[in-house]
């Protein structure tokens, strides 16, 4: 996409800050793959994905889901607040007292996500991690600290765009989610991403970019090429976490936000 001529400069995330691998985030500490380029793992290819291709169950929870909160937000709305305020805190209120699947049991904070309710831009991660589960908000950790200045390199900030995660709740031990933790908890991720209703969404890794562009696609080969789906453009890049572990991803990341900003520009103008 073409550029409006702005200068954007090499990020100061490139001048090997960089906590070392544990981030504290499921991905990130050294133990998802497919982060680290080698995606043609068994445990993703063979597993993880095939059982998300046809969830009919999940669709009919969602629908029970969206009843729910239009139930909850026609009943609880609240002065000051936009109407995608008031549904996202419905939302975030169904998905706080969630026990769809096993992760509930086992974390301390349920993430939901944050950011601004009329966002342009969101941004999909994988799971909370270690300081995430304990904070109760998305990217915190070492992870979220390079993510917040992979923002700042393009002149983003959080107020701007709108933060989640794949799974709200923090894998034991930063476990990859398994299928039916992704399934469960994808109605949430659906409907946070109808009612912020973005332009753009950045995938951030190769558990958000199967899940949200294609169940089969490589995040190596893929990244930083757009894709169209139901009038929203999607973005696939490294996890912050990955960059963590490998600076030389900071480059292509580096190029593919540039790319992201570049359409989001042109979205204003
Ligand atoms: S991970 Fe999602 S589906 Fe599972 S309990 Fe948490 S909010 Fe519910």
């Amino acid at each position: 996409m073409p550029s409006n001529g702005r200068q954007l400069t090499l990020p100061i995330w490139n001048e090997g800050e960089g906590p070392a691998a544990d981030s504290g985030n499921p991905s990130h500490n050294g133990d998802d793959s497919a982060e680290c380029g080698n995606d043609e793992s068994g445990l993703i290819q063979g597993v993880l994905w095939p059982e998300l291709a046809e969830n009919v169950v999940v669709r009919e929870e969602e629908q029970i889901m969206e009843h729910r909160l239009e139930t909850e937000t026609e009943t609880e709305g609240r002065a000051g607040e936009s109407g995608n305020e008031q549904d996202l805190e419905a939302l975030k209120a169904a998905c706080h007292v969630c026990d769809r699947c096993v992760l509930q049991a086992t974390c301390t904070h349920v993430v939901f996500g944050e950011g601004n309710p009329e966002a342009k831009i969101m941004f999909v991660g994988e799971g909370p991690g270690r300081e995430e589960d304990k904070q109760g908000r998305p990217f915190v950790g070492a992870a979220g600290q390079l993510l917040d200045k992979i923002l700042a390199s393009v002149g983003l900030t959080r107020d701007e765009v709108y933060i989640t995660n794949v799974v709200k709740c923090r894998p034991p031990k930063n476990r990859m989610p398994n299928p039916d933790e992704i399934a469960a908890c994808s109605p949430y991720l659906d409907a946070q991403i109808k009612r912020i209703d973005p332009s753009i969404i950045v995938c951030l890794g190769a558990l958000a970019t199967r899940t949200l562009i294609d169940k089969n696609a490589k995040i190596t080969r893929i990244r930083g090429e757009w894709h169209e789906k139901d009038g929203i453009l999607y973005m696939p890049t490294f996890h912050p976490a990955a960059l963590l572990r490998d600076p030389s991803k900071k480059r292509p990341v580096w190029e593919d936000m540039k790319k992201v900003k570049e359409a989001f520009q042109n979205l204003q103008a």
